[in-house]
């Protein structure tokens, strides 16, 4: 007999994750899939990083860290702060945590009480939703349409905000849907926040380096709601160490001493050698940064230009991250003559078994009609893999 908490029965499971586990199950018993659903680079974390967190084992680093990080890691990530985004956070004023996702939980359980209202700006990434139903608060969701790139109108957002609303989480360059907001359109959004006492924005700022177009904008780089803006950001996605799982925020001194109050009682700290592994990332200049993001725009060209052939596809072409979020809307109430593709779900699963790719529904992405398609793999297999999809939706009629 099962005894499981309202809390956990109202948390889905991640979407990105059970895609990955769907298809990881699949190639074990000897299919051939591609897997285009979990976003992470497909390079190796560069060697200088490697060789730091050697050293840090050899050097002993085995002990208890400090709960927020080490020093010399919250000092760096302090200076990056300054260097790259133009805000000003204090060493004190940064908290180091076991990925973007677990610093993104760490501020909704510290700021929002049950009832709160949270907006979300869908295409959403699929965390934040059950982040803040699991800390009880209530998501209210923004629809940006393709016609709009994908982008919140700050119209949208005037008319959804209530005495209620308590956070906005905020995601430039997006994942799904690889969008960037300009300047102009940030600092509208900023003003918005700016006119609603006590109303806090998460800029979960992780693809900033994976940036084709223009200039990264930090949320909290806008003097006059920076004591308003929790900035997001890790090493996974720039360096290539999703697995190491080191993410970080800068925010308000009384944000930083609540988050470190949770991990006080949930972690103990984050993994010294990660953190080590870390420090050089962040402090040591080396091109494998720049490289990595010329890898992704020239797999971006590729995979917009193969998916364009694609019938029925629309599409937008992604400025940053590794994201494209076609809308499919034109399968959907069609069928092979066995089964019906009702949702993107419905078709997600459909190209797994008859593609044998793996990409993931956008249902959860708060997209229904369309699917998000990882493309940080080769550049052959991103042929084949658009091959596949073409020829089997053929079937689908
Ligand atoms: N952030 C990546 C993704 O969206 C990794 C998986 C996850 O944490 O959801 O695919």
């Amino acid at each position: 007999m099962e005894h499981l908490s309202e809390r956990i029965k109202s948390l889905s499971v991640s979407q990105t994750l059970a895609m990955a586990q769907k298809s990881r199950e699949l190639k074990a018993e000897g299919l051939d899939i591609i897997s285009l659903s979990l976003g992470e680079p497909d390079f190796n974390t560069p060697d200088y990083i490697k060789e730091a967190a050697k050293k840090a084992i050899d050097q002993n680093f085995s002990k208890y860290p400090p709960v927020s990080g080490y020093n010399d890691l919250r000092e760096a990530i302090s200076r990056k702060f300054r260097e790259e985004n133009g805000i000003n956070y204090s060493p004190e004023q940064v908290i180091v945590s076991a990925g973007g996702k677990h610093s993104i939980i760490n501020v909704i359980l510290s700021i929002i009480n049950p009832g709160d209202e949270v907006i979300l700006l869908a295409p959403y990434w699929v965390s934040y939703l059950d982040q803040v139903i699991l800390a009880g608060g209530k998501p209210v969701i923004v629809e940006a349409t393709l016609e709009n790139d994908f982008k919140v109108q700050p119209e949208q957002l005037e008319v959804i905000i209530t005495r209620k609303t308590r956070l906005i989480i905020f995601n430039s360059p997006s994942n799904p849907t690889g969008m960037v907001y300009t300047r102009e359109e940030m600092e509208e959004i900023a003003r918005i926040v700016q006119k609603h006492e006590g109303l806090y924005i998460i800029s979960d700022e992780i693809y900033e380096h994976i940036l084709f177009r223009g200039e990264h904008v930090s949320m909290a780089s806008f003097d006059f709601i920076y004591d308003r803006v929790i900035t997001v950001n890790g090493v996974s996605k720039s360096y290539a160490m999703t697995g190491w799982r080191i993410g970080y925020i800068g925010a308000p001194l009384w944000i930083v001493k609540a988050c470190d109050k949770l991990q006080g009682q949930f972690t103990s700290g984050v993994c010294t050698i990660a953190q080590k592994a870390a420090l050089a990332a962040i402090s040591i200049k080396d091109s494998s940064r720049q490289m990595m993001k010329e890898a992704f725009q020239r797999r971006r060209d590729l995979i917009c230009k193969l998916l364009k052939d694609v019938k029925g596809f629309k599409l937008r072409i992604p400025q940053g991250a590794f994201y494209v979020m076609p809308d499919i809307g034109y399968y959907l109430g069609k069928s092979d003559g066995i089964k019906k593709i009702k949702t993107s779900d419905d078709l997600a699963l459909w190209l797994l078994e008859n593609a044998h790719v793996a990409v993931v529904g956008g249902d959860a992405f708060g997209a229904p009609s369309c699917i998000r398609i990882s493309y940080a793999t080769s550049d052959e297999l991103l042929v084949e893999a658009v091959k596949r999809i073409k020829a089997a939706l053929e079937k689908l009629k």
